[in-house]
């Protein structure tokens, strides 16, 4: 089976075509909803107290991720502690996950920040969702109804989406207009070969 990674940043619509892979029976993991399970685990909840400290709980115990997110994006030594936090039990989840689905010719797995996390090495195949900048945020403000100096924050936390698209073995270009369902169709029969 083959391990498939699908990015592109925030608004280029890699939920979008991850549907439409789903549709062709594609098994997805959605690293992100993934990792938003981990806030309800007793485990992970000690080892986030270990690494931030009481200041990030609410009083009935649970994590406020807005606190979380505000400390471990101004220091980046708490960002590495997170991500050495969650990166392993994503990886161990998406293995349970492919063990789940052993006749499948391959499986999706989709984050938006897939290369900074370096889990590209543990993909045999990337894939790319390109949109430019402009796009992306026309799309987004529809989408989210946030302004723009808030996404452009969000953005420049990602890699640009022109390194990811160079670095990518298949693009998917989803412009209006352009038959992205062929795009996936032809992508979807090169991963079953
Ligand atoms: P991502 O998951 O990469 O953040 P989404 O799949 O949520 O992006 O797409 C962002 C927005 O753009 C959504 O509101 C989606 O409905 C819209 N969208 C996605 N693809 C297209 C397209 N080809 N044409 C027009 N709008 C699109």
């Amino acid at each position: 089976m083959k391990r498939v990674g699908i990015t592109g940043g925030i608004g280029c619509g890699k939920s979008t075509v991850l549907d439409e892979f789903k549709a062709l029976g594609v098994p997805c993991f959605v690293s992100d909803s993934v990792a938003a399970c981990y806030y309800n685990d007793p485990d992970f909840l000690d080892d986030l107290r270990h690494l931030l400290g009481d200041g990030v709980f609410l009083t009935d115990g649970s994590a406020d991720k807005r606190a979380v997110a505000k400390r471990v994006f101004s220091d980046r030594t708490l960002l590495d502690g997170l991500n050495a936090l969650v990166h392993p039990r994503v990886m161990a989840d998406f293995d349970r996950f492919c063990s789940l689905h052993p006749q499948s010719p391959y499986v999706l797995f989709e984050s938006a920040i897939l290369y900074d996390c370096g889990f590209d090495r543990l993909m045999d195949r990337m894939v790319c969702v390109y949109l430019d900048l402009p796009e992306r945020l026309r799309r987004l403000r529809l989408r989210d109804g946030v302004g723009e100096e808030q996404l452009m924050a969000r953005i420049a936390n990602q890699m640009p989406a022109e390194e990811m698209m160079l670095r990518a073995d298949y693009v998917i270009l989803n412009y209006e207009g352009n038959p992205r369902h062929r795009q996936v169709a032809y992508i979807d029969k090169l991963l079953r070969q």
